[in-house]
Order: structure tokens, then C-alpha cells, then sequence
């Protein structure tokens, strides 16, 4: 049997796949099976920050696969102690609890927000205000979190306690407050739900409210941190410190990795057994993040992102076809005049371009590291698409 063959034989069937079955890859650059190239503008939904493959990389988690490559959190380990060390370090969060998904992170940071209310102000503070087209996971509760109607589907009951309220309107925030209302929970840029960039004064404005109410302010930054935005977490674009973020895709380069950081008030919140995950912390995932934080976390390699964020923007916005161009950094969504984003994501990869898509935009998160030429290149090759289109 082929790999496709076998996918569609013993894999349960929940993606819509990409008729490629890539084997392997070097920074921007994939192959398939057929020895066929790709420029990948996708990095596997944000995740492979510096491309496929990079060497730095690749020699940390291998060095530390043949040294020790799991213990139980029972045990103190070198490699996630280093990484808590330099996220608290590099930000104004004090502690930090690991995991292995972003999806993961948020029940975390969901579950510190109610454990400090319930601390604090007992039973039945529990509510979390999210936004309307945000995305915060596939897990019973992070689905809930979700504020679109099309998630919550099937899979009944979810988890209790979340109200939506419009992005960049405080009004329709303040109209879902109450005394049961215990944490707001937002994506600073919106990922999933179409690259919409939330608006600087609502965002200070939801600064304020959780102060003056006490409530939890959580920023999921799965999709919008590590560097992807031109900052290390796209929250310093609002000049704003949240209470809670979380992170995942990007940390690890590649491998699975969750993180959910807190601010020192917040910091002795979880206690024993309260929260906890077999994989969480693991050595050769958390060698990899180190990695990644030491390339990423510098003033000269973000300034880049945000330069070369402006450069593909640029390029993109002569392409005919092309309607608007959203990004903060290397986070861009691309709207187009009158075509169907999915039909043309499909016809690129066709075409020797891995691209996806958020709703009705095409979505580029291309390795942080991505070359003028190969971003000259990407754009050549969606021009091409949209032009064949036309005819
Ligand atoms: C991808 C994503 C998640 C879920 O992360 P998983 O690792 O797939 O569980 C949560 N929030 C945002 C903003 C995301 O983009």
C-alpha cells in the first residue's frame, strides 16, 4: 500500500489533506515522494519556526535524545529548568507550567483563572469572557472557549461557563460581565478565525477592565508567539502585561510542546496534583525549544521578522487578485477579490507552494527565517496561480 493508501485505510478520517505526502525537508524547502520541491509559506501551522530541519536544532534534540530522553515529572530535569529560566527571563512572567499542545496550555491557564477566583472569592466565580471567531483548542473545554457556533457541535455537553463577546467592542464585554465572571480570554491576532488583528485601544481597554474587576486576562499566544508577530509574544505589540499567555506551536521548532506562563501574582495559584501531564516538561521537546529561544529571542533577528513581514505585505499587495493583505510580522492573511482561498491554497500546492488557509483568506506563516528570495519566490508563485486562474 502507498501512504496514501494506508492513511486512508487505518487513519481516522478527520483532515482534509493536501493530495502530497512530503518526506522530507530543509529549511524552506519540502519534498514529496516523487522527489517533487515545495516552498513551504505554511511551517506546518506555524510550528516549524526555523524551517525544516535546521541544524542548531536538529543537533540539540538529537544530543539530548541520546542522553536522557524522558523522566517522570517526579524528577528535576536540566533542559525544562533551563527553558522556564529564559521565558522568565525574557518576559514579566515568574512561573511557568509545560505541557504538550496549545490546546493543553489553555486549560491550564483556564484552570489557574478559576482556581485563583475560587481561592479568592469562593464557589461560582467561573465564568471566561472569550471573543466571538477566536480559537483556543479541540479539547472539550477549549472547544467551549471557542467562540464560534460551529464548533459547538456534536459533542454534547461542553464545559460550562464561557460567554462571548464581540472582538473590539468593550461594551459587548462589560454587557456579559457579573459577579460569576472570573477571567477575559483573547488572541491578540485572531488565527484560526482569519488573521484579524484585535484593535490596540480594546485591547488596553480589556487591560483595564480585568483590573479595576479583578478578573484573569489571558492572551493565547499558541499561534502568535514565539517571534511569529515581530515580537516575542505579540501582547508587547498593545503595550499591555496579561496576567496569563500560553504558547505551543512555534516553542519547539517541531516538536510537541505546550507552555502556560504566569505573572507573579498568579504564581502559587496551582499547588500539588492540581494540574499535571506524563509528557509535560519533556527533556528532548524542551532542548529543542531552548534552541529556538536562543535564535529567536534577539532584538536583530525580530527586527527582521518585522522587515521582512513589510517586504512579503509589499510584494502581495501587487499581485492582481489580491484584495487586502492582514500581518503583524510573519502572521499574514490574504484576502482575495473574488476567488475561493481554499480552491487557490490547493492549485499552489499544485503548483509548488505549501500555503494554507484561515476561513475565507489564504494564510502564509512561513519559517520565521525565510530568505528575501524565497519569499520573492512564494509570491511568484501565487501571482502565477491567481493569473492561471483567470484564464
Ligand atoms: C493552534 C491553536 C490552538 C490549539 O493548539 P493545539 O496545539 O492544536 O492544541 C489554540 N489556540 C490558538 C490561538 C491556536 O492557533
Amino acid at each position: 500500500m502507498t501512504t496514501k493508501e494506508q492513511d486512508k485505510q487505518y487513519i481516522m478520517n478527520t483532515y482534509g489533506r493536501y493530495n502530497v505526502a512530503l518526506v522530507k525537508g530543509k529549511g524552506c524547502v519540502a519534498w514529496d515522494e516523487d522527489g517533487k520541491r515545495y516552498l513551504d509559506v505554511s511551517s506546518g501551522i506555524g510550528v516549524n519556526a526555523l524551517g525544516y530541519c535546521d541544524e542548531g536544532w536538529v543537533k540539540a534534540v538529537t544530543e539530548q535524545a541520546g542522553t536522557i530522553q524522558h523522566m517522570s515529572n517526579y524528577f528535576y530535569s536540566s533542559q525544562p529548568s533551563q527553558l522556564a529560566e529564559k521565558l522568565c527571563t525574557l518576559t514579566p512572567f515568574t512561573k511557568v507550567c509545560f505541557g504538550n499542545s496549545g490546546a493543553e496550555a489553555n486549560e491550564c491557564a483556564i484552570k489557574i483563572a478559576r482556581k485563583y477566583s475560587f481561592d479568592k472569592y469562593g464557589d461560582g466565580r467561573n465564568e471566561v469572557i472569550t471573543l466571538h471567531n477566536s480559537f483556543h483548542g479541540r479539547t472539550v473545554t477549549t472547544l467551549s472557549a471557542t467562540g464560534q457556533d460551529v464548533f459547538h457541535n456534536y459533542f454534547f455537553p461542553f464545559t460550562e461557563g464561557f460567554r462571548y463577546a464581540e472582538p473590539n467592542d468593550i461594551d459587548s464585554v462589560k454587557a456579559l460581565l457579573s459577579d460569576k465572571t472570573c477571567a477575559v480570554m483573547i488572541e491578540c491576532v485572531q488565527g484560526e478565525g482569519g488573521v484579524n488583528i484585535l484593535d490596540k485601544a480594546f485591547v488596553q481597554q480589556l487591560r483595564q477592565l480585568c483590573d479595576d474587576k479583578d478578573l484573569v486576562l489571558i492572551v493565547d499566544e499558541v499561534q502568535t508567539g514565539i517571534g511569529r508577530t515581530g515580537t516575542l509574544f505579540c501582547y508587547e505589540n498593545f503595550d499591555i502585561v496579561p496576567d496569563v499567555i500560553t504558547c505551543a506551536k512555534g516553542l519547539g521548532g517541531g516538536l510537541p510542546i505546550g507552555a502556560c506562563l504566569c505573572t507573579e501574582k498568579l504564581e502559587n495559584v496551582m499547588q500539588p496534583s492540581t494540574h499535571g501531564t506524563t509528557f509535560g516538561a519533556n527533556p528532548v521537546a524542551c532542548a529543542g525549544a531552548n534552541y529556538i529561544l536562543s535564535v529567536v529571542a534577539d532584538f536583530k533577528f525580530l527586527g527582521e521578522v518585522n522587515i521582512k513581514g513589510e517586504y512579503l505585505r509589499r510584494k502581495l499587495l501587487e499581485i492582481k487578485g489580491v484584495k487586502s493583505v492582514r500581518n503583524l510580522g510573519l502572521m499574514v492573511g490574504i484576502e482575495l477579490e473574488d476567488k475561493d482561498a481554499h480552491d487557490i491554497a490547493v492549485k499552489c500546492v499544485e503548483n509548488g507552494l505549501l500555503i494554507i488557509t484561515a476561513k475565507t483568506l489564504l494564510r502564509m506563516l512561513p519559517p520565521l527565517n525565510i530568505s528575501y528570495s524565497e519569499i520573492d519566490e512564494a509570491v511568484e508563485i501565487l501571482n502565477k496561480t491567481l493569473q492561471e486562474d483567470n484564464k
